[in-house]
């Protein structure tokens, strides 16, 4: 379907609510049944009739079916978080005694599910560098259900070949998600590729205004039916009618934001590439970058996320350079209005943490909002004079 079509009309019957434009927030927490027949039809079908906000909502409603399009699959769900979108997913395919093949660097709260939930509960997993799809076949055990890939991840970016992994994963019985949340569902469809569950944090780019926090979870109607009935509705962490009214007004803009991201880090990538404190880059269409051939196969853009390595010789100076920066904003998260950097030297030195970060104190990642590109340009051009 068209993204126009998807974005303007999918799910909104306007003739049910006077015509309204803007879809109405129907903050309810129950729905009347008119009778006894109504009743019964209901409870045989929680997910397509209203009941209870816990399951269904008409607001919700109409998230999800704009969603499942933008994803190519038949359905999908939204929840209170990306994480637990991503939690949802993975304990609804697995039981104790299972196992979990992961791609090394995913999501910190995704690492974490793994390591310390999943495994209290006898599921074990197995971290691969996803970059090379024998990893993955060598990880394999009989007892494997989940493949779990993150392509590309979300500071290195580094990818897995989404057609390979769903065509090893379908020959073993292995159900494929993965997090889409880098590219949003305008610039890759890993349900192309044959993965089972496409997940986002919405709370990126699909909301994109920074102020929700959303999960999605897109997939075959039996998938979100099991997934439903079970995660949904037992650990309850759903989506408030009010939140997916926010994110439905969010997603109208979402190629206007994502293409403009697109172009801005482009635009800034260029400038970096030639700056001679500039030590390494990483964007996945840079020409740089080691899979770029994979990259340009499989996605038609990346959108506004990358990371700079910079060349200096002190913490000082990379800590003055984080600090001359005065309209990029320090802060997690990315996908929003407003251009970002995470600066991996403030993960040195933390108090009360003894680990050190993996990766170097000269790393940065940026995220490129929607600002004049040339003005960003400025701020970082200026600032980088200090290192
Ligand atoms: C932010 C993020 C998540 C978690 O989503 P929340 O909405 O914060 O719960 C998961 N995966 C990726 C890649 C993310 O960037």
């Amino acid at each position: 379907m068209n993204i126009n079509e998807i974005l303007t009309h999918l799910g909104e019957d306007r003739a049910q609510y006077f015509h309204a434009i803007a879809p109405p927030v129907i903050q309810t927490s129950n729905f009347a049944f008119p009778n006894l027949q109504a009743f019964r039809e209901s409870f045989a079908d929680e997910l397509g009739h209203h009941v209870y906000s816990r399951g269904n909502n008409p607001t919700v409603e109409i998230l999800r079916r704009k969603l499942a399009a933008l994803e190519k699959t038949e359905d999908a769900l939204v929840f209170a978080s990306g994480a637990a979108a991503v939690a949802s997913a993975v304990i609804g395919n697995v039981k104790a005694g299972d196992h979990i093949i992961c791609q090394e660097s995913p999501y910190s709260w995704t690492t974490a599910l793994l390591r310390k939930f999943l495994s209290r509960y006898g599921v074990s997993h197995t971290f691969v560098d996803g970059t090379d799809i024998r990893n993955i076949e060598a990880a394999r055990r009989p007892e494997t259900k989940v493949l779990y890939l993150e392509s590309p991840n979300t500071m290195t970016f580094e990818c897995q070949d989404l057609a390979a992994c769903a065509a090893f994963a379908k020959a073993h019985g292995i159900v494929t998600m993965i997090d889409n949340s880098y590219t949003s569902p305008l610039y890759q469809n890993p349900a192309d590729y044959g993965i089972d569950i496409v997940i986002h944090s919405g709370t990126k780019y699909l909301n994109g205004h920074s102020d929700v926090v959303v999960g999605v979870l897109c997939a075959s109607k039996a998938m979100v039916q099991k997934i439903f009935e079970s995660e949904l509705m037992t650990l309850g962490g759903i989506l408030s009618p009010h939140d997916a009214a926010l994110v439905l007004r969010g997603l109208r803009t979402l190629p206007l934001r994502v293409q403009r991201s697109n172009e801005s880090a482009h635009y800034i990538i260029d400038k970096l590439d030639k700056h001679p404190k500039v030590a390494q880059l990483w964007y996945p269409f840079h020409h740089s970058f080691p899979q770029l051939e994979l990259a340009k196969k499989q996605m038609r853009g990346c959108g506004g996320l990358f990371s700079v390595q910079f060349k200096t010789d002190s913490m000082e100076k990379m800590e003055a350079f984080v600090h001359r920066l005065e309209r990029f904003l320090m802060a997690v998260s990315w996908g929003g209005h407003e251009s970002l950097l995470i600066p991996t030297i403030g993960f040195y030195n933390i108090p009360g943490r003894s680990t050190q970060p993996a990766l170097p104190w000269t790393f940065c990642r940026f995220y490129i909002g929607l600002e004049d590109p040339q003005w960003l340009w400025e701020d970082l051009e200026r600032a980088m004079e200090v290192l």
